[in-house]
């Protein structure tokens, strides 16, 4: 009997396949004691081990295909640098010196230790940095234990279109599965901000997080399909579903093909409006997709990557030449380079701050402020990197103008020490902020007198308005952005950049969601940033709207609509759209 599953889609597309289902029990780790005259031995077999897991991902970041996405290998690189980080390999030494205990136990202890302060932080990507830790530490376990490895396409069976079920993927595993060709993958846990529903994208397979009960009730190797837009998993489809869901899959293939035409044309309303499209970036490799899909710069480069899975942050140096290989790769386009914006952990390691609330809490510019040597070193490498092209700087988090007067105040220090020591920056240099805080877009003007231009983060700005934790599990049913309280607040903050004549972009997922492409440009935003997949997908309805049309439409929608009904006159602005 056929059945259907839901969970979270994070990656778009159909598959039709065998399931293939990976199944793992947890690791069970003991601890024992080993006699003094032992310790130097337990601690060599732990080095090995290290050892033999940097092998390990080694081989698999050489075999991965050619053509696929450099972040993919980044991802990888992440996992081997962490094993060269005191904190997962001298600390574990401390630990079965000091206590006397076996290796995997003294692992786990410290384990433990680390997810506790990554569990405390308050960012979304930064939290999902925890399942990196876990997938080293897993690794180095594995082979402690000498269980083998559980990587999910280590088992030398033939992989090709099957859709692989999980409890959770690793980034590895993920790389090695789309190695062995499978047609899409769904996991039990996880969500759409975890590395592994990031790769799915960069690699457009389809796929499914968060379905619970998918192993419990597909059976292994029965036919099923994913819809990796839907969210579904459909275990033993009748025959009408499956034809239903083949023309489906022709038709991906066609809307594919007809975007990837799309990547050369310019992004114009049909009555002649240019619009901005820009990308969002994480690592200085993305730029490289970015330029393909032809984006007109970066509008958002979320710095803290640069500073992830360390214990010190870069320096000034460091992050100058980060800076230069990002705008090289720009060639003379735009690169909004975003201070950082890490959570109520400033370093990751053992000095956590915790706080109840770390949405709440020290965070972005906050805690920029508050630590500047922390900040300092980025304000700096960010004016050098303007003397050499179209840099603009974005302030994240911003509640108030006294901190932008703080930020402000401290580029003019920052300028004056840099001609001091004869190092070149622009003068001219844009600054702009984030409007993600429910304030700041109720007094954006007050903002706009002050900055050269203004990017909405509607992630935040939903999570802050409707008082809900974009990635608390247990809430995320209330995360709306077309909450009328979130409308108005996104149609403030243009209107107010507009009559400051100061530019609005938007740079959160909305911006990159085509079925609110003609809601905003109704609003009169013209300048989007998103992630490079959804870009032509924005265009397509950009270059199928006309703005004069859509003005009463939306102003009609915003003020006469009642609550329940916004979606609905969204899906019928939309009706005459082909995908
Ligand atoms: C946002 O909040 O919308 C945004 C773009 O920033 P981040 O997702 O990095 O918090
Ligand atoms: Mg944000």
């Amino acid at each position: 009997m056929s059945l259907s599953l839901s969970g979270i889609g994070v990656s778009r597309g159909i598959a039709i396949g065998k399931a293939h289902i990976i199944v793992r029990g947890s690791i069970e780790v003991l601890e024992s004691a080993i006699p003094e005259q032992h310790q130097e031995d337990e601690i060599a077999r732990f080095l090995a081990a290290v050892e033999t897991a940097r092998i390990q991902l080694k081989s698999i970041r050489d075999n991965i295909p050619a053509g696929t996405s450099i972040n993919i290998a980044s991802f990888i690189d992440t996992n081997l640098l962490m094993l060269d980080d005191a904190t997962l390999v001298d600390v574990p030494i401390k630990i079965m010196r000091k206590h006397g205990c076996n290796a995997e136990w003294a692992l786990k202890l410290q384990r433990d230790a680390l997810v506790d302060v990554f569990e405390q932080m308050d960012d979304a990507y930064l939290r999902t940095r925890k399942d990196d830790i876990d997938h080293v530490i897993n690794r180095i376990q594995h082979i402690l234990l000498e269980t083998g490895s559980e990587d999910a396409a280590g088992d030398g069976i033939n992989l090709e279109n099957a859709i692989v079920l999980a409890d959770n993927l690793t980034p590895a595993e993920t790389v090695l599965l789309a190695h062995q060709g499978i047609a899409a993958f769904a996991t039990e846990f996880g969500g759409p901000l975890s590395h592994t529903a990031i790769l799915s994208r960069s690699m457009q397979t389809p796929a499914v997080v968060g379905a619970h009960g998918i192993q419990t009730w597909v059976r292994d190797g029965e036919t099923i399909i994913l819809d990796g837009l839907q969210g579904v998993v459909i275990a033993d489809p009748d025959e009408q579903t499956l034809a239903w869901y083949r023309m489906r899959q022709d038709e991906e293939v066609r809307r594919r093909a007809r975007l990837a035409r799309l990547a050369g044309e310019p992004a114009v309303t049909t009555d002649n409006v240019p619009v901005t499209l820009m990308a969002n970036i994480e690592l200085p490799e993305d730029v490289q997709a970015a330029s393909t899909e032809n984006a007109i710069g970066v509008g958002l480069y979320r710095t803290e990557f640069l500073f992830m899975n360390r214990l010190e942050p870069p320096d000034e140096e460091e992050q100058f030449n980060c800076y230069m290989q990002v705008l090289d790769a720009l060639d003379g386009q735009p690169l909004t380079i975003r201070t950082l914006d890490i959570g109520a952990d400033k370093h990751a390691g053992a000095d956590a701050i915790r706080c109840n609330n770390p949405a709440l809490g020290l965070r972005a510019v906050r805690l920029c402020l508050k630590d500047l040597s922390l900040f300092r070193p980025q304000l700096r490498a960010i004016l050098r990197a303007s003397a050499h092209g179209p840099v603009r700087m974005m302030i994240p988090m911003l509640s108030n103008t006294q901190e932008l007067h703080q930020v402000l105040s401290l580029v003019k220090n920052m300028r004056n020490a840099l001609q001091r020591e004869s190092l070149a920056f622009a003068p001219d240099m844009l600054i702009g902020a984030m409007i993600e805080v429910p304030a700041a877009a109720l007094t954006a003007a007050d903002f706009a007198a002050h900055l050269d231009f203004l990017s909405i983060g509607t992630n935040d700005l939903i999570q802050y308005t409707l008082a809900i934790d974009r990635v608390d599990e247990d809430v995320n049913y209330l995360y709306d952005p077309l909450h009328p309280a979130v409308l108005h607040l996104i149609k403030m903050t243009i209107d107010s950049g507009r009559d400051a004549g100061v530019p609005v972009a938007m740079c959160g997922e909305m911006a990159g969601d085509p079925r609110y492409t003609r809601l905003l440009l109704g609003m009169g935003l013209n300048e989007f940033s998103m992630h490079h997949t959804t870009l032509q997908e924005v265009k397509h309805v950009i270059n199928n709207s006309n703005i004069a049309s859509l003005r009463p439409l939306v102003d009609e929608l915003l003020y006469n609509t009642k609550p329940g009904q916004i979606r609905a006159r969204i899906d019928s602005l939309n009706s005459d759209l082909t995908e």
